[in-house]
């Protein structure tokens, strides 16, 4: 049998993406405490409230395995709260990030949870030409691509999904919609 995928548990969206990865017929496994990383085929980080991911990564000591975990080059998906934790340097306000992708980040700058909202990506996946549904909850904004990351999808001209070797990071959530390519693509399935 194929790993299973983990799925950070903290907190946030998690059961969307077990709801996803189930539908592209893949196992799925909670990550909660170090020893879940074990054995594992890749790993999703998703949405919720990142400054709440970190005090509860630091309380149960993950911040070490998690790295480790995400630069072994297993594929990893993050998503919103998630693409914050990955990102290079985070803003508005500052905080603590693991820097697996080379991304500079605004937290909460498309607006509060009320000005969430749902586009289609003008810029669908490359090689894949069907428009990507996007769905922003309080999402943070890519202010500043570095050169180690590469822009997979935009909308109105303003990055929303990027990549870094095995490292994907989304403002937007896929999990939320019914389209699963991006699980697909980042996952093998
Ligand atoms: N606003 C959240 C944060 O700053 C992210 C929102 C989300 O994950 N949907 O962490």
């Amino acid at each position: 049998m194929d790993a299973p995928i983990g799925v950070l548990a903290l907190q946030g969206g998690y059961a969307a993406h077990e709801a996803a990865l189930a539908d592209l017929g893949l196992a799925t496994r909670r990550v909660r405490v170090p020893a879940d990383l074990a054995g594992l085929g890749g790993l999703v980080f998703p949405g919720g409230e990142s400054t709440t991911h970190l005090k509860l990564i630091h309380r149960f000591d993950l911040w070490g395995p998690l790295d480790a975990f995400v630069r072994s080059g297993a594929p990893i998906f993050c998503t919103c709260a998630g693409m914050i934790l990955a990102a290079r340097e985070v803003v508005h306000p500052a905080q603590e990030s693991f820097g697996w992708i080379d991304l500079k980040v605004a937290r909460n700058a498309w607006g509060r949870q009320v000005h969430s909202f749902e586009d289609v990506a003008d810029a669908p996946l490359p090689g894949d030409e069907a428009p990507l549904p996007l769905l922003f909850i309080r999402a943070p904004r890519i202010e500043a691509v570095g050169p180690a990351a590469e822009v997979m999808a935009t909308v109105k001209g303003e990055p929303i999904l990027a990549r870094q070797a095995n490292v994907w990071a989304a403002s937007f959530h896929p999990e939320l919609t019914a389209d699963r390519r991006l699980h697909r693509r980042i996952f093998g399935a």
